[in-house]
């Protein structure tokens, strides 16, 4: 039988190498390499500038901190999220305000964003769900015209590209994760993009306690002040290391991954049970993290059966995201919406959907195997 993991980091001798070097010199933080990567980083996806993290989760919080963002103030927010996207908004003590899916891409619905828009919002946090580009334009005009930062969350973003620019490029900032399931990994760590040269300083600031100068920058050894409030959110040298390495294969990834996609969107054309997210076309290239299936109204009250005994057969799979962040435990007991008339959309995904892997670890072979699988699955049901 086939063993199909939903995710594995690709890691060779050159990740293994790059590690250890870093380990063989005396430069742990604050070194040469992260600064490598992130102009490495910064090339790769056009932004002008790129901060190293420890986390997505650092990255989004750092990047409304800095902002201001606090009590009283409200963010748009998509309610088919990561909760990342909602808690960093939560974190400064303000509120996220969710809007609900639109169907075809499970991206947030750009036609219910400006009713949700009070004298109180300062902000729009999307999500380029599963990868897939939000259709930035619409988001940056809705933005002007009411004063707002746009933040993106492009932590499954990488090579992501809406109109030929990349994800993160195109927001006031881009927030990525390389969590080990992702698109490339540093085992923990993320990234924060943006064009503005003010804002990049003030990231690297706010990054390290508000220092007011670097390391490198110090005439006296031990010798700063401190002029902001900031936290330790940087990412050390081997973890940089690892991300520099992963950069370099990140088209082919990308490119292993789109051939997977397409092999999966194929076979599953035939399964008249399911319900398929569009693919890319046009302006909207996705980075393919997953392939996610809608089971349809005949099926839908078996997902679990299903995905057990696709899990039996080997398959491994996952649930993008397994409730729409308003109805988690946190969100319900602070504002207790009504989840499934609020965000229908968001539910439908939610309860319906069972994710299937597309990573680089994976060939032809693995997806018509998933395929069969998944008819095996289907056919089995009771
Ligand atoms: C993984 C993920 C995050 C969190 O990333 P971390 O690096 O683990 O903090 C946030 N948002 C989305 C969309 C994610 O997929």
């Amino acid at each position: 039988m086939r063993k199909i993991q939903f995710g594995k980091p690709m890691l060779s001798s050159r990740e293994r190498d790059a590690v250890q070097k870093v380990l063989q010199g005396d430069i742990l933080v604050h070194g040469p390499v992260a600064k490598q990567f992130e102009a490495d980083f910064a090339q790769f996806t056009g932004a002008k500038y790129a901060v190293t993290t420890s986390s997505c989760t650092a990255s989004l919080h750092l990047t409304h901190f800095d902002r201001g963002l606090g009590k009283g103030d409200e963010v748009i927010v998509p309610a088919m999220t990561h909760v990342a996207t909602a808690h960093s908004v939560e974190l400064c003590g303000a509120t996220p305000v969710f809007v609900d899916a639109e169907i075809r891409t499970g991206n947030i619905d750009l036609a219910k964003i400006e009713e949700k828009i009070t004298p109180k919002t300062k902000a729009i946090s999307l999500v380029h769900f599963l990868g897939m580009p939000v259709a930035m334009d619409e988001i940056n005009r809705i933005a002007r015209k009411h004063s707002l930062y746009v933040v993106e969350d492009a932590a499954l973003g990488v090579c992501s590209y809406y109109k030929g620019k990349h994800a993160g490029s195109m927001g006031d900032t881009g927030c990525f994760s390389f969590y080990p399931v992702k698109h490339i990994t540093t085992a923990e760590g993320g990234m924060i993009t943006t064009n503005d040269e003010e804002t990049y300083k003030r990231l690297l600031r706010k990054r390290a306690f508000g220092v007011d100068r670097t390391v490198a920058e110090r005439t006296v050894p031990g010798f700063y002040d401190v002029t902001m409030l900031g936290f330790n959110y940087r990412m050390n040298e081997i973890a940089a290391a690892l991300g520099i390495e992963q950069l370099k294969s990140a088209a082919e990834f990308h490119r292993i991954r789109e051939t997977n996609y397409r092999l999966l969107n194929q076979g599953f054309r035939e399964i008249p049970e399911v319900d398929l997210f569009e693919s890319s076309n046009g302006d909207f290239v996705s980075s393919y993290y997953c392939f996610s299936a809608l089971l349809g109204p005949k099926v839908v009250s078996k997902r679990l059966e299903i995905v057990r005994r696709l899990n039996e057969l080997g398959v491994g799979t996952s649930i993008y995201y397994p409730q729409p962040v308003p109805a988690f435990t946190y969100y319900q007991e602070k504002y207790g919406e009504k989840v499934a008339d609020r965000y229908p959309v968001a539910s439908r995904i939610a309860n319906s959907s069972i994710s299937l892997p597309v990573g680089p670890h994976l060939g032809a072979e693995d997806m018509s195997y998933i395929v069969s699988s998944f008819k095996t699955a289907l056919a089995g049901l009771a």
